[in-house]
This record gives structure tokens, C-alpha cells and sequence, in this order.
């Protein structure tokens, strides 16, 4: 049901009441089981489920990527993704180069840690580190071809750990029937087929990975 926000859930005799609200209509659908896949939010969801999001380590971080846009003279010049080398010491793959479905080109996205607010806004001050970045293998490209563009936020895993795999939960006792997917962090469109048939196979009650 799109436009329609889940604003609570409850386990009552073994049954999930899930609070949706649509505008000003509330209702309450009631669903034996619930899979959780609410991407920036899904921390909260787990958290209005009882879920000790915070205890476990599951609390999101929001991390925005900026893209910038290359100038449009340049279409066709670059035919397919470039992604350089990642640097050593940092978060993010580098700068690489994207080409949108009209093959207008695009640097990006960067790593930008943002408080837990809607803010798509790309700053045009980031433009000289997504320039020096992309000099190295675009030699033509001039500075002011860069027009600040579009950006996405990513739910991170809010851990020190160096790198958080994503967290898919079969959760029990007072949360059966709960399946939480938390930190689905980039690369989970790549991953969302293999996601769905692990999603299956909790919902089923069978092992992860094994045939229907
Ligand atoms: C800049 C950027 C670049 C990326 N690049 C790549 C890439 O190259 N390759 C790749 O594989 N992945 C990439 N990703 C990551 C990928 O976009 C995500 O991993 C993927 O979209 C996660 O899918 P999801 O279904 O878990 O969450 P989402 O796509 O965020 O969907 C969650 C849905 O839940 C809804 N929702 C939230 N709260 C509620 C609520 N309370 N009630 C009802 N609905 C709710 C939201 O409205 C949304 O529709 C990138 C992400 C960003 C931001």
C-alpha cells in the first residue's frame, strides 16, 4: 500500500497490529507476520516493534551522496561506469562516474554524514573535491563543467566497526513473526533478489539459501 506510514506496532495474541495512518485515515490491519524493510526508518519501526535497537547495535546512521552532473557537451564521451581505485583510508569508493539513462554523465555519489533530517540539498562547495577527484581520469574535464546535481541518504549501521553487514532478523519470543531488515546500506538494490528469497525462506520457516 504506497503513501500509507506504519506508526505503531503490537504483538496481541499472537497477532501483529500494525497502526497505518493515510492522510487523516488511521486504521489498524492485523498480520500474523510482519517483515520490517523500511529502509532509512527501519530502526525506528524495530524500535515501535519493542525491539532494543540501541542494546543491539542496530541504530542507523544517515550518510548522504552527493552526485554532481557533468557539463552535457560532454555526453558520449564516457561509455560506461569508472570506478577508480578506493582510496585506502576512508568510507567511500572514491568519485566514480555514472551515466543516467539519457547518457548524461555524473560524478558521484560522495559520503556525507548528515544529521536524521530530509535534507537532499548538494552543497556547490563540494564541487572541487568531486573535480580533483575526477581530473585524474577525465583529463578534459574543466571545473566549471560541474553543476551540483541530485543526492540519496544511506542508512548506515551506526557502529565503529570498519565495515556492517546487513542485518536480516528472524526475530523470537515476544517478537515472532517480526523480520527485521536493518542497515541495508548500498549495495542493497544489487542485493534486493537474493534479499527477497532470504525473506521467503524466513516467512516459509526454512533454511536461509535452501530451494522452496
Ligand atoms: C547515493 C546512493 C547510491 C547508492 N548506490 C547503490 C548502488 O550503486 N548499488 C546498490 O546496490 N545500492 C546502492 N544504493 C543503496 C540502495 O539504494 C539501498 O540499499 C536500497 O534502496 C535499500 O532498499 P530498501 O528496500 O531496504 O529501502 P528503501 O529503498 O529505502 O525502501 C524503504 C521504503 O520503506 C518506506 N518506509 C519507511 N518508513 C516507513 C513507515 N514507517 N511506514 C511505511 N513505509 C515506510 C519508505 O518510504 C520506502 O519506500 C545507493 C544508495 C544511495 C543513497
Amino acid at each position: 500500500m504506497t503513501g500509507a506510514e506504519v506508526t505503531g506496532l503490537a504483538r496481541r495474541g499472537g497477532v501483529w497490529e500494525v497502526a497505518v495512518r493515510r492522510g487523516a485515515e488511521t486504521w489498524t490491519h492485523a498480520s500474523r507476520q510482519v517483515v520490517n524493510c523500511a529502509g532509512l526508518h527501519a530502526d525506528e519501526v524495530a524500535a515501535m516493534a519493542g525491539l532494543d535497537v540501541d542494546g543491539l547495535g542496530l541504530r542507523q546512521r544517515w550518510v548522504k551522496g552527493n552526485y554532481f552532473a557533468v557539463d552535457p557537451r560532454h555526453a558520449g564521451r564516457v561509455s560506461r561506469l569508472v570506478y577508480p581505485v578506493p582510496p585506502r583510508d576512508r568510507d567511500t569508493l572514491g568519485v566514480h562516474v555514472c551515466l543516467d539513462l539519457a547518457g548524461q554523465l555524473r560524478l558521484g555519489p560522495d559520503f556525507e554524514a548528515v544529521p536524521r533530517r530530509e535534507d537532499y540539498g548538494v552543497d556547490p562547495a563540494r564541487a572541487g573535491a568531486f573535480f580533483a577527484g575526477a581530473a585524474r581520469f577525465l583529463p578534459w574535464l574543466a571545473p566549471q563543467d560541474l553543476q551540483p546535481a541530485l543526492s540519496g541518504l544511506r542508512p548506515k549501521l551506526d557502529t565503529d566497526a570498519p565495515f556492517a553487514d546487513f542485518q536480516v532478523r528472524r526475530e523470537t519470543g515476544d517478537l515472532e513473526g517480526l523480520i527485521d531488515l536493518i542497515g541495508i546500506d548500498s549495495p542493497g538494490l544489487t542485493s534486493a533478489p537474493a534479499l527477497a528469497e532470504l525473506v521467503a525462506a524466513l516467512l516459509d520457516g526454512r533454511e536461509p539459501w535452501t530451494a522452496p
